[in-house]
């Protein structure tokens, strides 16, 4: 017999609560807030055959669902609270629905983020996750706080999930271990959320990169109203993306997207602080250039190399609608 709406909820979303007041099965979910903290509240979508192929391990995607939206709280150095979860189903496919559901609260588990409400449908396949955070007044990590000198730095490495995309579309070519290897970057990002947590009082702006470098430093820089320069020789680069073709390598590094790393400024004389910081939070980072003063109307982003000279590579960032 075909499984309702409800009976769905209840075998693979309804989990006994840990912290909120009232879970799935009401009108509303029911939460306390933390005496003396505010919250950071963020909302991304995921849509097959646009984010994400259909036929994508729905255990990977699972993770990928949540995992794109904390890394929107680690910007924010907010700590995960809760979320709800908004699923449009093409059928009740049960192995999926195992899969999937372990995938995203394994992921919840690990950040002690719980599932407290959501809406199920039937229609084309899409998963649409609200997240919950909290962090102490005054202290949210903004993408409008960068100041000329700052050193700007990068966590983790860039590319690898846009040369899986390319690799998946066969428009590059490399072995199946490269492919393996990449592929976890673009199926199964790791949201920075201590790391985030870690710069709080210490970076002055940060954003997370979902569409690529290239398209969403110059949101910071805009909000900022700064200029900044970039180091090409500086981005990190994994192994795999090290054997590319240069062109091809800068092009996935500066403008390919869905990394979800973290992107930030910090004043330079704060360094070593940063390096700290990351160091505890278990999440390497790399200096990648330095903020500056802007120059004209619109935000400028200089590229450069190691030995300083400038570097002309037109990259913009993934618009949907561009
Ligand atoms: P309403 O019609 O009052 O909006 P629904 O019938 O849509 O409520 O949902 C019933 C309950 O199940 C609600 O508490 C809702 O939060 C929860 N819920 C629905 N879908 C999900 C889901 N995918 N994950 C978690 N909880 C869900
Ligand atoms: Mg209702």
């Amino acid at each position: 017999m075909a499984l309702g709406e409800f009976e769905l909820i209840a075998r693979w979303f309804q989990r006994p609560m840990r912290r909120a007041l009232l879970g799935p099965g009401d009108d509303c979910a029911l939460l306390a807030p933390t005496p003396g903290r505010h919250w950071a509240v963020s909302t991304d979508m995921l849509v097959a055959g646009r984010h994400f192929f259909a036929d994508t391990d729905p255990r990977r995607l699972g993770h990928k669902a949540l995992a794109v939206n904390l890394s929107d709280l680690a910007a924010c150095g907010a700590q995960p609270v809760a979320f709800t979860l908004g699923l449009a189903l093409p059928a009740v496919d049960e192995a999926w629905l195992d899969a999937f559901s372990q995938g995203l609260h394994r992921l919840a588990d690990a950040h002690d983020c719980e599932l407290v409400g959501g809406d199920t449908t039937a229609g084309p396949l899409t998963i649409s996750i609200t997240v919950f955070g909290e962090f102490p007044p005054g202290q949210a990590l903004r993408r409008d706080g960068a100041r000329p000198g700052d050193t700007l730095w990068v966590s983790g490495r860039l590319g690898d999930a846009g040369l899986a995309l390319a690799l998946l579309q066969g428009r590059a070519l490399a072995d199946a271990e490269t492919l393996a290897a990449v592929r976890e970057a673009l199926e199964q990002p790791q949201p920075r959320v201590a790391l985030g947590l870690a710069l709080r009082g210490l970076a002055h702006a940060a954003i997370d990169v979902s569409d690529g470098l290239a398209g969403d430093l110059p949101h910071l820089l805009e909000r900022s109203g700064v200029d900044a320069e970039i180091d090409v020789d500086a981005l990190p680069c994994s192994p795999a993306l090290a054997a590319q073709p240069p062109e091809r390598r800068r092009r996935l590094q500066l403008g390919a997207g869905d990394d979800y790393e973290l992107l930030f400024t910090a004043p330079a004389m704060h360094d070593a602080a940063v390096q700290a910081a990351a160091a505890g939070a278990g999440t390497e980072v790399h200096a990648i250039g330095r903020i500056l003063p802007r120059a004209g109307p619109q935000p400028q982003l200089r590229l450069r190399d190691a030995a300083g000279r400038p570097v002309e590579l037109r990259v913009r960032g993934h618009d949907h609608f561009a």
